[in-house]
């Protein structure tokens, strides 16, 4: 059973030299292990930046709050201790890594989160494995991380990863955006292995209502001006996709 905690967090995006701006401005949210929570709110509410602070990009600083896993500040953290100790981020543009094939960085990433290298022939077997699982061609994994893939394709990586770091909690940044009807079930099941596998807890940012539809979500929170303006369950989704978030953008204006 795991505990994943944000209390009161704040954050600016350090922009220049000297130039800031308060992003999220005191964050509440608690994920108990095998929840699903749907963050769901307008372009440039600071979704992104939440989901960055939490996984400590140095473009984003903390100016207050905490987030506990387990009871333990993972702020105080490096972004590698963040990641061994479980938090598992899925980035809403994932990274290019031309000249690293995607096998090497999955076994480099699987062996700084596990803290020993696995044997070689294990991993291969485990990868197969799970690139199966995610109908990916098995050709991928020789192709550099995320080079020339899709965007389609790039999702179905970030999942792949899922599959083999088996974190505690993963914060999916618009992993369901631009995937046909297919991929997204795809990465859906993917998501809900981990879940039952692992007993994940998921924070699931999302503009869209349809992959409510294959992972369900416990609660759902509109994020709206760098805070959570209002929570309830999965109804709630469909509530928003009906009237949109002008009553949250006006309320917080
Ligand atoms: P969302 O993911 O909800 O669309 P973001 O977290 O990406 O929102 O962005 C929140 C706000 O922070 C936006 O107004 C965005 O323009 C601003 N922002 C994010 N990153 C930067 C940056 N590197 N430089 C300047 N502004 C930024
Ligand atoms: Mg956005
Ligand atoms: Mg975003």
């Amino acid at each position: 059973m795991t505990k994943f905690e944000i209390r009161g967090l704040r954050a600016d995006v350090l922009i220049g030299e000297d130039e800031r701006r308060e992003i999220l401005k005191g964050v509440d949210l608690t994920i108990n292990s095998g929840e699903t929570h749907a963050i769901m709110g307008p372009n440039g509410s600071g979704k992104s930046t939440l989901a960055y602070a939490i996984a400590g990009h140095p473009r984003y600083e903390i100016t207050d709050g905490e987030v506990l896993l387990d009871g333990e500040n993972i702020l105080d953290m490096s972004v590698d201790e963040r990641a061994r100790a479980g938090v598992f981020l899925a980035m809403q543009y994932p990274v290019e890594v031309p000249g690293v094939s995607m096998s090497n960085f999955l076994r480099s990433s699987v062996t700084a989160v596990r803290g020993e290298a696995p044997k070689l022939r294990q991993f291969s077997k485990e990868l197969q494995g799970a690139m199966k699982d995610l109908s990916i061609d098995p050709a991928f994994a020789a192709r550099g991380v995320n080079e020339g893939f899709s965007g389609g394709e790039k999702k179905r990586h970030e999942i792949l990863q899922l599959e083999l770091l088996k974190p505690k909690v993963a914060i999916l940044d618009e992993t369901d955006s631009g995937l046909d009807v297919d991929a997204l079930k795809v990465v859906s099941e993917g998501v809900n292995r981990a879940k039952e596998n692992n007993d994940l807890g998921v924070m699931l940012i999302t503009h869209y209502t349809r992959i409510l539809n294959y992972v369900k979500p416990d609660h759902v929170h509109v994020f709206a001006n760098g805070r959570i303006a209002e929570s309830g369950g999965s109804e709630l989704a469909d509530t928003l996709e009906a009237e949109g978030y002008e009553r949250f953008v006006k309320a917080g204006a």
